[in-house]
This record gives C-alpha cells, structure tokens and sequence, in this order.
C-alpha cells in the first residue's frame, strides 16, 4: 500500500507492507538512476538482524557503503554525527550520493540530520524498523541531541521516500512495541474518534495482533501524521498538537533517564496526564477507567518512582521548547479528534501529577 506526503517543496510517497523493502529497486531505476553513490545508516542491532535483506535490494549499479552506529539514543550524539559526516567524506560521497536510513526513529532523526548537513543536504530515503518511526520517518523534522537537551539541534528536512517493510517489525521486543504503539494510539486521540474506538474494541494483546491489523493501524497512524504535516509543516500551528502527551512524557523520560523508560511508554504516562487535564477543562467524555485499563491490559506501566518529584518534572516541563514564561502550554482535547493548546499553571499540573501518583 502506499501513500502521499504533501510538503511545501515536494511530495513524497510511502510505501507500506509486507516486502514494501522491494520498492528500493524500482525507486532506484525510476527516479534515482543519478545517483552517485549510497550510503546506509543503521544503528547495531538491525544491521545484525537486517542487513543481508536490505543489501539484498540495493541497485548494483551504485556503489554503497555501510555505516553502523551505536543503538538507542546514544547515536544522536555530536561525536557519533562527526562520525558519519567523517565516513562520508571519506567514501567519497558527493553532492549526489544519497542516503538510507535503516533502523528506528533514533538512526532516522541521525541519519536526516546527516542527510541534511552533508554538503549543505543530499537526498535521503527513511527505511524505518520500529513501530514508533511510523510516526517519525514521516514528516520530516531531524535532529541530534546536545548534551543540555533532546532534538535541540536539528532541522525540517524531508525524505525523498520512505519504505517501511512491516517484516522488519517481527523481530522488535515487546517494550519496543508498547513504544511504537504508544504512538498509533496518539494518533487515534488527536484526530480520530471511531479509530481509537476500533483500537480499543480490537486489540487486546499485543502479542495476538495479526498483521494486517498491524498494517491498517499504522497507515491510519501515518495518514493523520501526513495531513497535519500538510498543513502546518514547520510547525507555527497545528503540528504542536502531535506533542499530545508529550510534555509530561518528555519531562518523566528526562527525569528517569533516556534507556530506563522508553519513549513511546514515557508518552502513555504522559497522554493518561493530558486526558486528566482534558477531563477537568473540557469535559472530555472518554471514560479514563476504561481507558487506563485498556492500556494496563496491553502491558503499559503507569507508576512514578517516588524518587521523582513533582518539581523535577516541573522544571523540566518549563524547559520545554513551548513553555513561555511561568505557564507550561499543553495539547489538551476537548473531545477526542479535537485538540487545543492550553496554557497550565502550576497548581493545575500538580493535581494531575498527583493523580498519577494515585493510579
Ligand atoms: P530507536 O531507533 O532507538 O529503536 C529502539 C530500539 O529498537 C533500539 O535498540 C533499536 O536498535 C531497536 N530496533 C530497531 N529496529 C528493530 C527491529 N526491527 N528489531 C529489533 N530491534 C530493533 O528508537 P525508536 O523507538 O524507533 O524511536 C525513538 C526516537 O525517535 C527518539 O530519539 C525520538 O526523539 C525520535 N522521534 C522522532 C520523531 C520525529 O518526528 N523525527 C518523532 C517521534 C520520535
Ligand atoms: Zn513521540
């Protein structure tokens, strides 16, 4: 199956299933054919399970070069950034090389970045292995982190195509599961009331998920991700509501640090706090109970260290890039499919903090 990205430059497609990888060749022989030379990105792990799959798909007509980063997190570094740009200057890379990212949202978010910087940007294509990079190989924003923050430095920088092949996900391990799906759910939240009514009618377990199912919900997840990239691309307006969850999510995996929580599951945490907030604001009608035990049976973990405080995560959250001033400005929804920024003072954020302390 396939789809458009619509961006102010251009228009990009994706390519989603079972054997979408198959799509690499015909991309290469119908647009790329001036292509220099490849260079692929992928952090350790997919290229000990993945590789023989994906070089199996390379054109033979153009020279490619493998490089292999560090997994997680620990690739969007500036070392590991000077490592790549280093590698590609070395393999002769040019102005007309181009490169993939294979691997999760972390090797994506490096590997654009690199794409984007590497003699002022060359073309790159998002080959995603994760739940969670259906969510971000689409739309287009890159970047590394510095030492002082997450995604502080980066850029808006499309892909010219992303080929997500679902056999790729096979191989994930459940809490990586929980994080991507995390993310689909999200989606459903934001901007589709009868998706997350199908979500929560039929899917149970993780585990059971056929993958047709698995499919349709990422391409739903996809689509609403691309339409709001459409209209808003570099973020001035609507695109802040995919930070749904986000906030408290971002503060408690900045809290708890990043490998001790995942990020998807970090978000759930933080969407259970946002629909709290939205419920006291809005009278949002979901019921929070039926909610929170949907999630609870799919595995999500809902506690809080005590040894996190709620001034921890405060002053976090007022680090945020959205904060202005003393409030801290969050996607609330006043139905599901609705959502709206709101600014939230401190007494408000600590109600539903200790909410979630009372799970
Ligand atoms: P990730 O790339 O760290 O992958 C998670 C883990 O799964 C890693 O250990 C990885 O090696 C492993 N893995 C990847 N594919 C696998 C496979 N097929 N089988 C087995 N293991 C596999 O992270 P992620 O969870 O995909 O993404 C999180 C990152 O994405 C964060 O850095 C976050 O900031 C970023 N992000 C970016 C955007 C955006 O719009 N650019 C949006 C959301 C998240
Ligand atoms: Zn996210």
């Amino acid at each position: 199956q396939s789809l458009n990205v619509v961006t102010m430059d251009q228009t990009y497609p994706v390519w989603v299933g079972d054997g979408a990888i198959n799509k690499l060749k015909e991309l290469f022989q119908e647009s790329f054919q001036s292509v220099t030379k490849i260079l692929v990105i992928s952090d350790e792990n997919v290229t000990n399970l993945h590789k023989d799959v994906l070089v199996k798909v390379l054109p033979e007509q153009i020279d490619w070069k493998w490089h292999t980063v560090p997994k997680g997190e620990q690739a969007k570094s500036f070392a590991v950034f000077e490592q790549c740009i280093s590698f590609a200057l070395e393999s002769q890379l040019d102005r007309k090389s181009c490169i993939l990212a294979f691997g999760g949202g972390a090797t994506g978010d490096l590997a654009g970045y690199v794409a984007a910087s590497f003699m002022r940007g060359i073309p790159f294509i998002q080959i995603p292995t994760t739940i969670l990079a259906h969510d971000s190989a689409v739309g287009g924003k890159v970047a590394i982190n510095h030492p002082l923050g997450k995604n502080m430095v980066g850029h808006f920088y499309q892909p010219k195509a992303v080929v997500y092949d679902t056999r790729f996900l096979r191989t994930l391990p459940a809490q990586e599961i929980r994080s991507g799906f995390a993310e689909v759910i999200k989606h459903a939240l934001i901007q589709d009331a009868s998706f997350l009514e199908d979500l929560m009618t039929n899917l149970q377990d993780f585990q059971a998920m056929d993958e047709q199912y698995l499919q349709k919900c990422l391409i739903r997840g996809i689509e609403i991700k691309a339409n709001i990239v459409a209209v808003d691309e570099k973020e001035h307006g609507i695109r802040a509501f995919l930070n749904f969850g986000h906030t408290y999510g971002h503060a408690l995996e900045a809290k708890m640090g990043y490998g001790n929580i995942t990020h998807g599951e970090a978000v759930m945490i933080g969407m259970m706090y946002a629909l709290y907030l939205s419920k006291k604001y809005f009278k949002l009608t979901l019921d929070l109970h039926k909610f929170q035990n949907w999630i609870e049976s799919l595995g999500y973990q809902l506690n809080i260290s005590t040894s996190i405080s709620f001034e921890d995560l405060f002053n976090a959250m007022k680090r945020d890039k959205k904060t202005i001033g003393q409030h801290v400005r969050f996607v609330l929804l006043k139905q599901i499919g609705e959502p709206v920024l709101v600014d939230m003072e401190e007494k408000d954020l600590l109600e539903a903090d200790a909410f979630i302390r009372s799970i």
